[in-house]
């Protein structure tokens, strides 16, 4: 069977297509990129509508298929904003009917998961799922992906972006944070708020504006700081993870799962461990219609077509594993 994978759930719309066998034969994206400023979710909204026609069609040309050859549709449910997720709730339910083909609705998060444990082949891991908005350490038990740690604010690329901002650099922030840390010399004091299993960015990000804003720290040192800090504790939460679960494999994925950095300090804490670790390529890492494709593979068909914006990881009946 062919998937057609649709995802608009923030700033990107793509669209994937996969089949029964786990090959991936299309991943098309296009991003919302803003000129200034945020995400705004009208603007991202509108990018969506002009750019999704010409996204589905590359991904079904790329995938050397015909549309008749697509078997069901799968959209990104929820978590997201709400205007983006409409779009691609509204798209897959036209091409549902058009094609008369069933429909499956995808949760965001576990969709990026699936598309890793694919690639990276591993069969029971611990997770640390880093995004723009999302930030969850995650493990499979009875039935549920469970989230054994989370941000109690804000996720770590949303604190990212915010500092970006106010730094003055383009949106998604990430890339240009990664580029000036590898500049950085000194080690900066920073909150370092770690809760049991949680973590929390909001008191870091008021710090890095106050540095920033006194004049007597450079952008390099402050990003190199930010980093050091904000990931240690991930991966810190991520070894508590594994230790406790008895896991010997971790993947890391999400749009900051793309930064060289925090890959290699989860590397040099799974090799201490003797545990295996995997890191999908960065066109996986960030949200893509493949990983939509795939879950909808998995999943099962329901008709549910309504958005769920806040539709969490540990609510998904993950039945594909029982
Ligand atoms: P997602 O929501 O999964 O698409 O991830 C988007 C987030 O990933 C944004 O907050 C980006 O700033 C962040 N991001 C992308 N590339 C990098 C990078 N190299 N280092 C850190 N964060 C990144
Ligand atoms: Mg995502």
């Amino acid at each position: 069977m062919i998937c057609l994978g649709i995802e608009s759930t923030a700033h990107t719309f793509g669209a994937g297509v996969a089949d029964s066998k786990g090959n991936i034969l299309s991943n098309v994206k296009d991003m919302h990129c803003p000129e200034k400023g945020g995400l705004h979710p009208r603007e991202a909204f509108e990018h969506h509508v002009e750019v999704s026609d010409a996204v589905i069609s590359e991904a079904v040309k790329r995938a050397g298929i015909r549309l008749s050859n697509i078997g069901r549709v799968a959209f990104s449910q929820g978590p997201g904003i709400p205007p983006c997720l409409r779009v691609g709730a509204v798209i897959a339910r036209s091409i549902s009917k058009k094609l008369n083909i069933p429909i499956v609705g995808v949760n965001h998060c576990v969709a990026h998961l699936e598309i890793a444990k694919l690639y990276g082949k591993m069969r029971n891991p611990a997770m640390l799922y880093v995004s723009g908005g999302n930030t969850q350490v995650i493990a499979y038990d009875s039935g549920k992906y469970r989230i054994f740690g989370e941000t109690i604010d804000i996720g770590i690329g949303n604190a990212i972006d915010k500092f970006g901002r106010f730094a003055g650099l383009l949106f998604p922030s990430g890339p240009a944070i990664e580029q000036l840390s590898k500049k950085g010399k000194t080690y900066l004091n920073l909150p370092y708020t770690v809760k049991g299993m949680d973590v929390s960015y909001g008191g870091m990000l008021t710090n890095l504006k106050q540095k920033l804003n006194s004049g007597k720290c450079n952008l390099e040192d402050i990003c190199y700081s930010f980093q050091e800090t904000a990931f240690a504790m991930l991966v810190e939460v991520s070894e508590r993870a594994l230790a406790h679960c008895g896991l010997n494999e971790l993947i890391l994925t999400g749009g900051v799962g793309a930064n060289k950095r925090l890959a290699e300090m989860c590397r040099i804490m799974c090799r201490e461990r003797g545990a295996k670790f995997y890191v999908p390529p960065t066109e996986l890492c960030g949200d893509n219609g493949a990983m939509i494709a795939w879950n909808g593979i998995l999943a099962e068909q329901s008709n549910d077509t309504h958005i769920k914006q806040k539709w969490r990881t540990d609510e998904v009946d993950v039945s594909w594993l029982k």
